[in-house]
């Protein structure tokens, strides 16, 4: 996202609309990071305690010289949370909130055509203006667990 806004290729905005086809959810191994906040909002929705969502649906990879927490899989790469649809949509963590507008995926427009060829909602429905693109690509979270041992947070 370097440059002036007003030269980057999404400079007047970008369309997308969810349509909940499952494509990025399921049969391919990938990395749902998760956040301290992502681990509350699950907690809550699914009403258990913190503890045992990591327990029951996390695994601890090593990636960028820190510890995360992402979400399992099962044997066939499909995210342990989807079943025929997400089974926590009003609570998917911020990694599956923000997608399509990764940092990685705005670097240029060659890239967001790529994307395009595993998402079927690219370039279609909702137009999202730069800022709102921005603002989604900005507010991943610190994903390191040892922020999360260093607080109070209740980690196994
Ligand atoms: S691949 Fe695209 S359209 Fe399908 S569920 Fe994922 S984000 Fe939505
Ligand atoms: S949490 Fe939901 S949206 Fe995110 S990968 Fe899993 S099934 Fe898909």
């Amino acid at each position: 996202m370097s440059g002036n806004r007003s030269e980057r290729f999404y400079a007047h905005g970008l369309q997308f609309e969810c349509l909940k086809c499952g494509t990025c959810c399921t049969g391919a191994p990938g990395f749902v990071y998760l956040s301290k906040g992502d681990i509350v909002s699950i907690a809550e929705f699914l009403k258990k305690d913190k503890r045992t969502i990591i327990q029951q649906y996390t695994r601890l990879v090593y990636i960028f010289g820190e510890r995360r927490l992402s979400l399992t899989e099962r044997a066939n790469y499909d995210c342990v949370f989807w079943n025929r649809m997400c089974t926590i949509y009003e609570a998917r963590p911020y990694q599956c909130r923000s997608f399509p507008f990764w940092k990685r995926h705005l670097i240029s427009s060659r890239e967001w055509a790529r994307v395009g060829e595993r998402c079927p909602g690219i370039n279609r429905g909702h137009l999202y203006a730069a800022s709102q693109i921005e603002r989604f690509a900005r507010g991943a979270h610190n994903y390191s667990i040892d922020r999360f041992i260093s607080t109070d947070f209740d980690f196994p």
